[in-house]
C-alpha cells in the first residue's frame, strides 16, 4: 500500500505532530519490547548484527524484519501466524490510476496478515540486490505499520483465491506507515551504534541507514 491514497494530498499540518508522537512510542514501545525478548536480547548483542539489517533469509525476506512483523500481528490483531510472499500487485488497487504498488497488505482467513510484495516490479526499478533488499524490508515495515495501526479501518476488496487486499488507506495513513517503517530502521541502527560505540569502536552502522 505504498501510494494507496484515496484523496488528494493535503499539506501536512501542525496537528500531525502528535499523530508522529504516538507513532513513533508504539514503534519504540514494539522495538524495544520485540529486542528484550528476542533469543540473544539486547543485553548481550544487537538483534541487528551490523551488515544483517537488510539481509535476506530463505523466505527472500529479512530473518529479523519477518520475526519482528509476526510479533507485531501477535501484539496488535492476536494472531500466532503472519504470513509474506512474492505477488504481481499489477491492478490490485483499481482506485490508483494505473500505478503498480511495490507492496500491499492483504488478508487471509478470519484476520490473518499476508504481506505481499512486488518482487518483479521492484526488480525492474532497482536492479542492485544490496540496494533492493533495503527497499524489501523497508515496505515489510510499511506494512508492518498498517498491520499496527490501521487493520481496523481497512476494507477487503476483491479477493484473489482466498486473500483479499485490504483498501482504504488514507493519504495521512500512508504518511504513518511510512513514519513506523523508518522509526523502526532507525531503532535497529541506532541499537547498532551505541553497541559499537560502547565497544570502543567506530560507528560502522553508518551503510545500514
Ligand atoms: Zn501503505
Amino acid at each position: 500500500m505504498s501510494s494507496g491514497a484515496t484523496a488528494p494530498s493535503p499539506e501536512p499540518g501542525p496537528e500531525r505532530v502528535d499523530a508522529h508522537t504516538r507513532v513513533t512510542v508504539m514503534a519504540y514501545k514494539l522495538w524495544r519490547d520485540f529486542s528484550a525478548n528476542y533469543p540473544e536480547p539486547l543485553g548481550t548483542a544487537p538483534v541487528f548484527r551490523v551488515g544483517e539489517l537488510h539481509r535476506r533469509a530463505g523466505v527472500g525476506i529479512n530473518k529479523v524484519a519477518f520475526e519482528f512483523y509476526e510479533y507485531c500481528a501477535r501484539m496488535s490483531l492476536g494472531v500466532a501466524r503472519a504470513d509474506v510472499g512474492y505477488c504481481d500487485l499489477l491492478g490490485v488497487a483499481p482506485d490508483q490510476r494505473g500505478t503498480r504498488a511495490a507492496s500491499w497488505l492483504w488478508k487471509t482467513g478470519v484476520k490473518v496478515p499476508m504481506i505481499a510484495i512486488d518482487k518483479e516490479y521492484v526488480t525492474a526499478l532497482v536492479p542492485r540486490d544490496d540496494q533492493r533488499d533495503k527497499i524489501f524490508t523497508r515496505l515489510l515495515l510499511h506494512e508492518v505499520g498498517h498491520v499496527v495501526f490501521h487493520w481496523k479501518d481497512l476494507r477487503p476488496g476483491i479477493p484473489r483465491g482466498d486473500a483479499a487486499p485490504l483498501l482504504g488507506a488514507t493519504v495521512e495513513q500512508e504518511e504513518e506507515a511510512w513514519w513506523f517503517a523508518s522509526s523502526i530502521v532507525g531503532l535497529a541502527v541506532g541499537d547498532q551504534a551505541r553497541r559499537l560505540r560502547a565497544g570502543g569502536a567506530n560507528d560502522a552502522a553508518w551503510p545500514e541507514i
